[in-house]
């Protein structure tokens, strides 16, 4: 008889362990996937593009119904999970339904972060996370509201380029001096801020957000220097906290994220956690990369096979408000490395790949991002670049003939 294994969540995560698991121990499983939206697992960064009005809502659903149910896959959506009682093996769902498993694996993701300020809870105050926050954004869009987005992180920028598109006047707040500084060096950032402000979006760097004014609405935005932007809205994209409260709460390990081990077991023999929700060695990912590798590595060990998880080289190959960014491994260059650049403002490219130790060891790319993967591939194999060296800069294609000749 098949065991009974129940995911909690119905995100990106639990969609591809799905995947995983139906070619690694098909049968071996009766897999129940227990998820609070309201609807089958979609690819989540694709929201910036139904923002955005690239995609509709329904195309971006990761797999249809009927792939499920060929699986032998339970999903019931719009259900959340309330408890877990790790003793009897047995999962809470509000309504007091629960059921039994024999293995349970946490993918509950992340929630945004509500920065604690004054006016926070005011009316016009949004996230953007999910399909539900895109429907929102998209109804103050078309009303053409004056919209506030605070954080230029990926989120604000996708939010920012999607309610501009669609209309709305925008203005972009980020505390630090540059955009994404968590994947740009600085030249890196000044470029992507110029391209963004010629989408027509307002940039304000070293922006400190003091309060939100309004009686019962938003009416306007006041920074720690005193000047005040007047707005309808504001979105809240300063960042995501792992969903641990159901871990927490069961006396499962947590820090910031479920703590888990190399096969992404947590502190409970029989649950598991991965994705956006757990922490490896440390570290919560917040990219979808690392949770799919998680997933590879869990459905192996799910089935019995040797597994183990050693973490991820982060990298991010995204579309930032229109405009192609890559950025991996160690982009800022620790002491003792160097770096070769190429900038060409005006054609709004720039690239520049650090190497260490004769090895590449990290890159950022703006613009033309077309061997984005070869250079991820080369820092993750840390192959010795001495070879190619004088070519790399100039791409995968330049590179491979000058090392056949
Ligand atoms: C707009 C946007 C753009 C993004 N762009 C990129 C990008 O370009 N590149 C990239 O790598 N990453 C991107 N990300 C991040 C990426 O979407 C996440 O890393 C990924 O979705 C994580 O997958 P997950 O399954 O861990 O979490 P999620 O996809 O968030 O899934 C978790 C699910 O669990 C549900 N859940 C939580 N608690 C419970 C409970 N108690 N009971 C039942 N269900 C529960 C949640 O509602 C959710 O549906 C983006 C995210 C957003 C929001």
């Amino acid at each position: 008889m098949s065991e009974p294994l129940v995911i909690v969540g119905n995100g990106m995560a639990a969609a591809r362990l799905v995947d995983e698991l139906a070619k690694t121990a098909l049968g071996r499983y009766a897999v129940a996937v227990i998820g609070d939206e309201p609807r089958l697992a979609y690819n989540r960064v694709l929201l910036s593009s139904v923002l955005a009005g690239e995609a509709a809502s329904h195309d971006i659903e990761l797999k249809p119904a009927a792939w499920w149910r060929d699986r032998g896959v339970t999903v019931k959506y719009g259900s959340r999970a309330t408890e877990i009682d790790v003793g009897r093996r047995e999962l809470k769902i509000e309504n007091d339904e629960s059921i039994a498993f024999s293995k349970l694996v946490l993918a509950t993701g992340s929630s945004p972060l509500r920065l604690n300020l004054s006016g926070a809870d005011l009316a016009g105050v949004y996230t953007f996370r999910d399909s539900r926050d895109v429907d929102l954004l998209l109804a103050l869009a078309a009303a053409r509201k004056r919209v506030v987005v605070i954080g230029g992180g990926l989120l604000g920028l996708e939010a920012a380029y999607g309610l501009a598109k669609a209309g709305a006047p925008v203005t972009l707040l980020h505390l630090m001096d540059r955009l994404m500084e968590r994947q740009l060096d600085a030249p890196a950032g000044e470029l992507l801020k110029s391209l963004v402000e010629r989408k027509g979006i307002t940039v304000l760097l070293n922006a400190s957000t003091a309060r939100i004014h309004g009686r019962t609405r938003v009416e306007g935005v006041e920074l720690a220097c005193g000047r005040c932007i007047d707005a309808d809205a504001v979105i809240f994209a300063a960042g995501i906290r792992p969903n641990i409260a159901l871990a927490q709460e069961a006396g499962l390990a947590v820090k910031r994220g479920i703590v888990v081990d190399d096969r992404l077991q947590t502190s409970a023999p029989d649950i598991f956690a991965l994705g956006e929700c757990a922490e490896h060695r440390g570290i919560c990912y917040g990219l979808v990369e690392p949770a799919y590798e998680q997933a590879q590595v869990l459905a192996r060990h799910l089935a019995g096979r040797d597994a183990a998880y050693a973490g991820s080289v982060v990298s991010a190959n995204l579309k930032v408000s229109g405009v192609s960014v890559f950025s991996a491994g160690d982009f800022l260059g620790a002491a003792g490395g160097e770096s070769l650049v190429l900038s060409d403002v005006r054609r709004g490219a720039y690239k520049k790949l650090v190497i260490a130790d004769g090895r590449l060891s990290g890159a950022v790319l703006i613009g033309d991002t077309a061997d984005a993967l070869w250079y991820l591939e080369l820092i993750r194999k840390r192959e010795r670049v001495a070879g190619i060296r004088k070519q790399m800069m100039f791409g995968r294609a330049l590179a491979l003939t000058a090392k056949a000749a």
